[in-house]
């Protein structure tokens, strides 16, 4: 890594504190906020926080106290972060059995369409039968007039 001010290569972030703090009298912090970051309020009380270091920055808490409040905080963020999961994952999960229901309803409507139409068909054959039951009937009618006819011709 490079010192941002002399453009000096430095090992590393020991390195470049003490450089800086050596050769342009400037302290890690101000070197910290003039080239890589800004400071931080802390997470829980909004009061400002102690810097670190040039590689950490600042702290996230004020102090001990805010400290592992926010820890805990955060513990339960990742909790919760793990139950929205874990909750996306059961909603996925119902979503599949809702959706392997609904083939199986879907399946039942096949099953149900396709017996209501045999019925439908054996109700439109039945009519049709007897549609030509009539005509038949019908004919027979005719026939027996006409043959009345030729009977009553003759
Ligand atoms: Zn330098
Ligand atoms: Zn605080």
């Amino acid at each position: 890594m490079k010192c941002e001010i002399c453009k000096k290569e430095v090992k590393n972030f020991k390195g470049l504190t003490s450089h800086i703090y050596k050769s342009h009298k400037i302290s890690s912090e101000e070197y910290y906020l003039q080239f890589i970051g800004k400071k931080k309020s802390c997470e829980i009380c909004g009061n400002k926080t102690k810097f670190i270091s040039i590689e950490f920055g600042y702290r996230d808490a004020c102090s001990l106290k805010c400290g592992s409040l926010l820890g805990a905080k955060r513990n339960r963020e990742s909790i919760l972060n793990l139950s929205i999961e874990r909750k996306q994952q059961r909603s996925q999960n119902i979503s599949e059995k809702y959706y392997s229901k609904s083939d199986h309803d879907k399946n039942e409507i096949l099953n149900k369409r396709k017996q209501t139409n045999k019925r439908k068909f054996g109700e439109e054959f039945a009519s049709q039968s007897d549609e030509i039951r009539s005509k038949i009937s019908k004919n027979k009618i005719n026939l027996t007039n006409e043959q009345k006819e030729s009977i009553q011709k003759l």
